[in-house]
């Protein structure tokens, strides 16, 4: 059975053109009922956006365009160091590596959130886009999930009553 966006097929349509067109991407995308608590992830290797298509509205827009920066930075070398380790063998990268990640993961993260908040303001004007990314509490981490492989793991602080986890 094939899974559906909680925005409707033809917003879904106009949403994955608009992230191409304004990123100046050519990434794929899919929907994934994560039983993680993950709300997306971009795998590099494959220049696929992964979005959990259990997200509400307003969520789904703003992962999908968070997850699209990543593709972005991915695609023009931005937050190299960052970008470029996520999704490689754990055991494959350096010492040097794993720190310079760890400390640009946040400023990364931060980076591709604003501009997701400002495209999803563009995309959707009757609703509000913030970014959240900006308080103290939250940390960059290095994850490293059963099969050996790098993610880009950011706890982001949610509203009580919404998903927590990982993009
Ligand atoms: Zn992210």
């Amino acid at each position: 059975m094939s899974l559906k966006s909680p925005i409707g097929e033809r917003e879904y349509e106009r949403l994955k053109k608009f992230a191409r067109e304004r990123f100046g991407i050519s990434s794929q995308f899919k929907l994934v009922n994560y039983q993680s608590g993950t709300l997306g992830t971009y795998v590099r290797q494959k220049d696929t956006i992964r979005i959990d298509c259990r997200l509400r509205r307003k969520e789904f827009i703003l992962t999908l365009l968070h997850e699209a920066g990543h593709a972005y930075c991915t695609k023009y070398g931005i937050f190299r160091d960052f970008h470029m380790v996520s999704g490689r063998i754990y055991s494959d990268i350096s010492r040097k590596e794993a720190l310079s990640y760890m400390r640009t993961g946040i400023k990364a993260e931060r980076y591709v959130d604003r501009i997701a908040a400002r495209l999803a303001n563009e995309f959707d004007p009757r609703n509000h886009y913030v970014s959240n990314l900006a308080e103290p509490e939250q940390r960059q981490y290095l994850e490293v999930n059963r099969k050996g492989f790098v993610s880009a793991g950011l706890l982001k602080p949610r509203k009580r009553g919404e998903l927590d986890g990982k993009i």
